[in-house]
């Protein structure tokens, strides 16, 4: 039978039907840390499960032809994938970095600079001549977030992969906003995706993971080996979770973000919001670029409040639909207030360099019916009024 191609396909039927034991349809979960040797020297395909796991490795295989790479290795957290990537680097590498990028991305690479363990330069990628004199330093790799969170602005990654491949750079997407079902950094030149496989891909809001999936070879292998040195590798049971959520992740999204889209707008024409940040409204600057190199606009958008600190709180305590809470893209809808939640860890200043206003707020949207979550917005945004 061919490979299955359509990516729909993918995320439903990877591995499905393949138990060779019991010709169970879904694929079993191996639990098992150790695996026996079939004689004296005649290990088999896995010896130890932090080298490798049949179910983390199922998983892994699904995710990498979601993304077109040649192979991902699947980690405990979002955060140790990031971390993977960094493995690799010389204390005289430069790594080029966006000034708006994930908190903890951010966080990790600041501590990781300041230990001398490489270079960083932080950077605005929407300032040509910032970006210019970052690239002038040769950097070994660019990291890429794109949307960015929580203020959605949208990096050009064809642009930015034709410039380092000049200069022999790797650059790495975190995919974490879009998921490979509507952006594919890979095929746009990207050298690494990063997934927190937290949020969208596993979708239900209940395991913590992450994955690096890579376009070369040795590139792969390299991953591949620090994983295993460095114990990074995620749990079967999460990679398990994480595969389940998988076969939904299209009608999932796309249902989100029909509902973003809804939302988005409501928001715009509301008098109580200042502005709205969703790369799917014309008013978006970066609009065409995101329908370019995007499938789709998302499910995440973030606004900000007319008013301070006060409104801030009322608008949070009053809404009863959406939770207050960090992460995002599982089917629940989450508010966050990215000052005092998702980005305190960035310190006031670089906040205010990368645009993140106190009265900021992001959502993400969920799988309950539109009527319900605008009304509930609404009636959020009245209390704030009074
Ligand atoms: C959540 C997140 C991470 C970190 O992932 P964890 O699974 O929480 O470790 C990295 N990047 C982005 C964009 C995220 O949203």
């Amino acid at each position: 039978m061919p490979e299955p191609k359509a990516p729909q396909t993918i995320a439903a039927a990877n591995g499905i039907a393949t138990d060779p034991a019991y010709r169970a349809v879904t694929p079993p979960i191996y639990l098992s840390s150790t695996f026996a040797f079939e004689g004296f020297e005649k290990g088999g395909r896995y010896d130890y499960s932090r080298s490798a796991n049949p179910t983390r490795d199922l998983l892994a295989d699904t995710i990498a032809k979601l993304e077109g790479g040649v192979g991902a290795v699947i980690t405990a957290s979002g955060m140790a994938a990031v971390d993977l990537i960094l493995a690799g680097l010389e204390a005289e590498d430069w790594v080029i970095a966006p000034h708006d990028c994930y908190g903890g991305t951010y966080r990790l690479l600041a501590a990781r600079a300041a230990k001398r363990q490489f270079n960083l330069a932080v950077v605005d990628f929407a300032d040509q001549q910032a970006l210019a004199a970052a690239f002038a330093r040769e950097p070994a790799l660019i990291w890429v977030e794109t949307p960015s969170n929580p203020l959605m602005r949208i990096v050009d990654i064809r642009a930015v992969s034709a410039r380092a491949r000049s200069i022999d750079a790797k650059v790495a997407v975190d995919n974490t906003f879009l998921s490979p079902a509507l952006q594919q950094p890979l095929a746009l030149g990207a050298d690494f995706v990063v997934h927190s496989t937290t949020k969208y891909l596993n979708g239900h809001s209940d395991m913590v993971g992450g994955a690096v999936i890579a376009a070369d070879k040795d590139d792969l292998q390299i991953l591949i080996d620090w994983s295993n040195i460095a114990g990074l590798g995620g749990a079967p049971f999460d990679s398990y979770l994480t595969l389940r959520g998988i076969r939904s992740l299209f009608p999932r999204i796309e249902r989100q973000q029909k509902t973003a889209g809804a939302i988005a707008s409501f928001l715009q024409d509301h008098r109580f919001v200042q502005r709205v940040h969703y790369p799917g409204l014309r008013s978006h600057p970066n609009h065409d670029l995101a329908r370019d190199q995007q499938r789709g606009f998302g499910a995440m958008l973030s606004f900000e409040l007319a008013g301070g600190r006060r409104e801030i709180a009322r608008f949070v305590e009053s809404v009863q639909v959406f939770t207050l809470a960090e992460s995002l893209g599982g089917v629940e809808s989450l508010v966050a207030h990215p000052a005092t939640m998702t980005h305190v860890s960035m310190g006031a200043e670089a906040r205010q360099a990368a645009g993140i206003s106190d009265s900021l707020l992001r959502l993400s949207i969920g799988l309950e019916a539109e009527d319900d979550l605008l009304l509930d917005l609404d009636r959020a945004l009245m209390a704030v009024a009074h």
